[in-house]
């Protein structure tokens, strides 16, 4: 049943793959295009060779199938109307919704969420875009929010407070995840949205000293929620950009910090797929206490919740052994 598209009822996961074009720094220090994207086949191949030189001497394919694939010329636009759109009519129904990112950094995260030709053009504001254009076509009265925090080492930190207040996440008797003092905000246009994430954005890079960008070693998950007249929640869909997979191998490094942020991180992606994967099972135990980022994401593992991760992959001969890692990963999420 995990074939059927998304749109249709019994779907609750949809797992694709974008891969991005190489940059033009790739090109210039001759990085190699391994990865290809058959049109019309939903499936991602990994040309593999010891000695990358051009396509005829690859010995190794790797194929995967998903979903959705898509390749370097597919839009933000296109991206979207395949993943988060399913997900936002949901959430406009009453509903639940997640979408991630996921991939080694560099790979394409935060193009897909953000935008970056301009900013403000990726997933975020395109759902924003159509959940206004949604309500002002109706005549239920409807309040946005967002809120916008990041996981760091197991830690909260709101990115809506100035010097990214620490945050407490707890359960209540009901068995419900509270985030205790999170800030969220009141928007009324896409333009008022990108003004809240772009102070978070400038919040989140800010103290950042070591090697790799602390983008790379933090989850960003933002929430969009609506809000009747009473308060009460209407409908919510989450967007999270994970940290970068391949700081899960960091559990390996000798520098003590970025060990234990690539263990934590580690953690935290493996209960996700796992939490995922227990999404389409009836009789499920859900394990998100395994994880900060699955706890506070709780409610998006049960009921009638939809979700669609985007495995981002790099396309260059360098990347091989991360693409094949993101691959696998998405694969097994299925
Ligand atoms: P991540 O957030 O996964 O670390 P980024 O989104 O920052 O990666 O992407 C790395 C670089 O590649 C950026 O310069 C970005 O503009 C570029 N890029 C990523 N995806 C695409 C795409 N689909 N088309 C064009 N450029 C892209
Ligand atoms: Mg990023």
């Amino acid at each position: 049943n995990k074939k059927v598209d998304i749109h249709g009822e019994g779907q609750r996961i949809s797992v694709c793959v974008r891969k991005r074009p190489l940059t033009l720094a790739e090109c210039k220090r001759g990085e190699v295009d391994v990865v290809t994207t058959p049109s019309g086949e939903c499936m991602a191949v990994v040309h593999e060779s010891k000695e990358a030189v051009d396509l005829t001497e690859y010995i190794l394919q790797h194929r995967y199938h998903f979903d959705q694939v898509f390749g370097e010329e597919s839009s933000n636009e296109e991206v979207y109307l395949k993943t988060a759109y399913p997900l936002v009519q949901h959430m406009l129904s009453g509903g639940k919704a997640t979408c991630f990112a996921y991939g080694q950094t560099g790979a394409g995260k935060t193009h897909t969420m953000l935008g970056s030709s301009p900013a403000g053009t990726g997933l975020y504001a395109l759902a924003v875009r159509d959940i206004f254009a949604h309500l002002s076509a109706t005549s239920a009265s409807l309040l946005v929010y967002v809120s916008f925090f990041e996981i760091y080492c197991g830690q909260l930190y709101d990115l809506l407070e100035h010097r990214k207040r620490r945050l407490f996440a707890r359960e209540d008797g009901k068995k419900v995840v509270h985030i205790s003092g999170l800030r969220d905000i009141r928007v009324d246009s896409v333009s008022s949205l990108l003004e809240v994430i772009s102070q978070g954005t400038a919040e989140r890079t800010q103290g950042t000293s070591g090697v790799n960008p602390l983008s790379s070693r933090s989850h960003a998950l933002l929430q969009i929620q609506l809000r009747n007249l009473n308060h009460q929640i209407a409908g919510r869909i989450w967007f999270v950009d994970l940290a970068g997979s391949e700081r899960a191998s960091d559990a390996k490094e000798p520098n003590k910090q970025s060990r234990m942020e690539g263990a934590e991180i580690n953690q935290s992606l493996l209960a996700l797929k796992e939490c995922i994967r227990s999404l389409d099972k009836e009789e499920s135990h859900t394990p998100f206490r395994q994880s900060k980022l699955t706890q506070v994401l709780k409610d998006s593992f049960v009921g009638d919740s939809k979700t669609c991760m985007i495995a981002n992959i790099s396309p260059g001969h360098s990347a091989t052994e991360h693409t094949l890692n993101t691959l696998r990963y998405a694969d097994r999420v299925k």
